[in-house]
């Protein structure tokens, strides 16, 4: 019998190879589709290493509309999970037209190319973004869009594109997730997230202060109202959040409509809380100085995640001891790999 696929768009990036791991534990077979632009081809051999086996990868474009409609053709895919797009806020606002492009043409290319095809199970990575600076924590599914910049606006956009979609054929099984602040990296440390030059987000950071590649932390603003004047976040475990979209896979397999969920701890940790953990885990100094608040940031958040638990079952599992505990393993054994970023193009190469 021939395999059946689940289509993984971004698969060699942070969340889509983690999550790749995950629909690989529970019996389904990833297809990588991923262009590289942010991403590097020696996760493939990674990702052997923890599977057992190498996730077969296309190397392609999202907005590609023949290839897409040759993928669709070439393999019998059954579900779709959405994890391609570009995701740095300052970058958005610099270049709001190749995030539009990307992230909302990207998603309507892809969505039309399932359409042509019949393949209308569709998870679709969503952010907490298009919440804006909420009225208050934790924050509820309901609670209105109020994007603040071009990458939420993307977000926003194609959610309420799918909407429509799933509007105009009820049939369609849809999920928009909607993440927190992922962060961690697989247990095996062998994959991790591997942001491009200087981090602009807390953890990488911290790793990178940790293990030497940068100098000092600055926190940004100590002065906000919260309980140690640090800016709080609700951070999630990548393979939390990786079970996550199983657990949505499999729900709307067997359930057709538009799903919407919230994917986070529902706990709240400031800066502090995470410099102070990571320390303590790793056992390095995080060498830290207190700087002015980064423009257009908000206070604090954090997300209500009971629908996830209502609807999935699905609740994280992993606390900031071993988010902290897995980004340091993933940085330790690595670390150079946020600067030696040659991005390879064969599938062999060891790394
Ligand atoms: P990532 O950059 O590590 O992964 C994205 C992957 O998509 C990369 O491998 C990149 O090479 C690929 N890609 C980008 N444009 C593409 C294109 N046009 N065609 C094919 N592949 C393309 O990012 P991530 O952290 O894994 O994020 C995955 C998704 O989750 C993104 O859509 C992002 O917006 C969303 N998200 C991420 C976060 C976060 O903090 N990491 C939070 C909320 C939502
Ligand atoms: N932060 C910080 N120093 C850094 C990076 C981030 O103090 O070098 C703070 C930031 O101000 C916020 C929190 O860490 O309060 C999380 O920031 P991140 O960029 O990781 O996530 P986001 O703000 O996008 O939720």
């Amino acid at each position: 019998m021939p395999s059946k696929y689940i289509l993984v768009t971004g698969g060699t990036g942070f969340i889509g190879s983690h999550t790749s791991i995950a629909l690989a534990a529970a019996g389904y077979i990833p297809l990588l589709l991923d262009n590289f632009s942010n991403s590097d081809a020696r996760v493939l051999q990674r990702l052997n290493n923890i599977i057992g086996t190498t996730p077969k990868l296309v190397e392609g474009d999202v907005r590609d509309t023949p290839l897409l409609a040759k993928l669709f053709g070439d393999y019998d895919i059954t579900g779709v999970m959405h994890f391609a797009g570009l995701k740095a806020v300052g970058d958005s606002v610099a270049d709001p037209l190749s995030y539009y492009d990307v992230n909302v043409c990207g998603t309507v290319n892809l969505a039309r190319a399932m359409k042509a095809s019949g393949v209308k199970t569709l998870i679709f990575s969503s952010s907490a973004t298009v919440y804006g600076e909420p009225e208050s924590s934790p924050i509820p599914e309901h609670a209105p869009f109020a994007p603040a910049n071009p990458y939420g606006q993307s977000k926003a956009m194609s959610e309420l594109i799918l909407a429509d979609l799933h509007k105009s054929d009820p049939t369609w099984r849809i999920a928009r997730l909607r993440y927190f602040n992922p962060v961690g990296a697989h247990e095996s440390g062998l994959i991790g997230e591997l942001p491009q030059g200087k981090p602009n987000n807390l953890m990488p950071f911290v790793s990178q202060v940790a293990v030497g590649i940068r100098e000092r932390l600055t926190v940004h603003g100590n002065d906000y109202p919260t309980p140690d004047g640090t800016g709080v976040r609700d951070y999630v475990h990548v393979m939390d959040l990786a079970e996550g979209h199983v657990a949505a896979l499999r729900h709307v397999t067997d359930n057709p409509g538009l799903l919407t969920l919230n994917l986070g701890t529902g706990v709240g940790a400031s800066v502090l809380d995470v410099v102070n953990t990571f320390e303590r885990v790793s056992g390095r100094p995080v060498a830290r100085d207190m700087g002015p608040r980064r423009p257009g940031d908000v206070p604090a958040y954090w997300a209500d995640p009971s629908q996830a638990l209502a609807t999935l079952g699905w609740k994280a599992k992993r606390g900031l001891d071993e988010m902290c505990a897995d980004s340091w393993r993933w940085q330790a054994l690595n670390p150079d790999a946020y600067d030696r970023r040659t991005r390879p193009r064969t599938t062999s190469t060891a790394v």
